[in-house]
């Protein structure tokens, strides 16, 4: 673990959605910096489990977890904080998310009911259980939600999707007052279009319109997000609370 990240040896953090994606790139990183990783999706991969071969169970653990569902939450991080062991559990990354597109109009309400669930209303049910255990710990902690620009910007056919990220980024203010006393910060982190495989449904017309619309002139990739998270998660970031930190390449601006 470098300087910058010197949060404690081995610090346990928990990243949800890592099995592929922005998740799976915040596990590389976060492991490449000392840190312990657990993590949970519905599903597993090849990638996911090659990494577990790698860095071995004691440093990665995987589980299967269908956030939406509460008793599955439940189950899935007490088992977290089972394999964290006595130092209990430093950071969590509530990462993963679904999205849906079509206009509000007709898009099925049940599609958009799961996008909060999952986005939304996991977050928060297991954001609860982290600072539940945080504060009983009484040692600093981070929470970081994986937001978008779309919650603050919105996007035609994303209406679910919007108000998930949305509810997010007021959830990351409204925890932030309620534990900054107790050391814990809680930010959103949120990423403009990643070329990423949640974006590709957008179309090559579409693809080109954000890229023309972007300062920088491309697409984000996973390598602009994952040192904002490090430094989310690190020390040095221990005055940075309540935020929502954009990482757009100037899109919103
Ligand atoms: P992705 O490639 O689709 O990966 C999503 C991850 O979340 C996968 O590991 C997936 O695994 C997991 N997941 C989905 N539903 C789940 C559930 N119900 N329970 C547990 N795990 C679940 O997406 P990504 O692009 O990496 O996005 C990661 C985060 O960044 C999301 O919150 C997304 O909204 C945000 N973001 C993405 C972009 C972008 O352009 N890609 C831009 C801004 C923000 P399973 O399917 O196996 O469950």
């Amino acid at each position: 673990m470098n300087s910058e990240s010197a949060i404690a040896p081995a610090a346990c953090v928990l990243v949800t959605g890592g099995s592929r994606g922005l998740g799976l790139a915040f596990i590389d990183d976060l492991l490449h910096e000392g840190y312990r990783v657990a993590t949970c999706s519905r599903s597993s991969t090849a990638e996911l489990e090659a990494r577990v071969a790698t860095h071995g169970p004691g440093r990665l653990f995987t589980a299967l977890c269908n956030i939406g569902d509460e008793a599955q939450e439940a189950g899935m991080f007490k088992d977290v904080l089972q394999w964290c062991g006595p130092a209990g559990l430093y950071g969590l990354v509530n990462n993963a998310g679904i999205t849906g597109e079509g206009i509000l109009a007709t898009f099925p309400n049940v599609d958009s009911i799961r996008i909060l669930e999952v986005n939304l209303i996991g977050a928060l049910r297991l954001s609860r259980l982290g600072m539940r255990h945080m504060l009983a710990k009484n040692r600093p902690g981070r929470i970081v939600n994986i937001s978008s620009i779309i919650g603050s910007r919105g996007y035609t056919g994303l209406a679910a999707y919007s108000a998930s990220k949305a509810g997010l980024d007021g959830l990351t203010r409204a925890l932030a007052r309620e534990v900054g006393r107790r050391g814990i910060t809680v930010n959103s982190l949120a990423p403009g279009y990643l070329d990423t495989e949640m974006s590709s449904t957008l179309a090559a017309r579409q693809r080109q319109q954000i890229i023309n619309r972007t300062p920088l002139g491309r697409l984000g990739t996973v390598a602009d997000i994952v040192p904002v998270l490090r430094f989310l998660l690190s020390e040095g970031a221990g005055f940075v609370t309540g935020q929502t930190l954009i990482v757009d390449g100037g899109i919103t601006t």
